[in-house]
């Protein structure tokens, strides 16, 4: 019998086959794209935004299974939350797949502890975390477009 830590927990096969909040945001504040030459995933990441609150949060693009559910738990993960809730979470689900679950309060953290098994595969972990950059880079184009009005 396998041993192996089991990288894809049914949560993240779940989202990969139906991914939530996946398509355009036509009235998007901010937006930004996400390439991982290493896989070849290729996520692009709409937000909008009321006031410093995520109203909602769309994606669409391309990749591998780890790519596209974490793209997908990451829509549902920060829609409601401020911009600040999502940086600290972002970090603290950066810590999780990089460092694993280790020092990780995981009950912040709600389903995207389906990714602590990411950490033991380096390699994926660019493919966890290409949405969430991408989500980064969409807030901070809201705010350089917010800034420009
Ligand atoms: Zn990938």
């Amino acid at each position: 019998m396998s041993v192996r830590p089991e990288l894809y927990e049914e949560l993240i096969l779940d989202h990969y086959r139906q991914p939530r909040n996946r398509g355009t945001l036509p009235q998007a504040d901010g937006q930004a794209e996400g390439y991982n030459p290493l896989c070849g995933d290729q996520v692009r990441v709409f937000v909008k935004l009321s006031g410093d609150v995520i109203e909602k949060v769309a994606f669409e693009g391309a990749g591998c299974a780890i790519s596209t559910a974490s793209a997908s738990l990451m829509t549902e993960a920060v829609q409601g939350k401020t911009v600040a809730e999502t940086r600290a979470l972002f970090e603290r689900f950066h810590h999780l797949v990089t460092q694993g679950a280790h020092g990780v309060p995981l009950v912040a953290l709600g389903k995207l502890a389906a990714f602590s098994n990411v950490s033991r595969y380096p390699a994926r972990v660019k493919c966890a975390t290409l949405a969430w950059h991408a989500l980064d880079a969409a807030l901070r184009d809201s705010e350089r477009a917010r800034r420009s009005v």
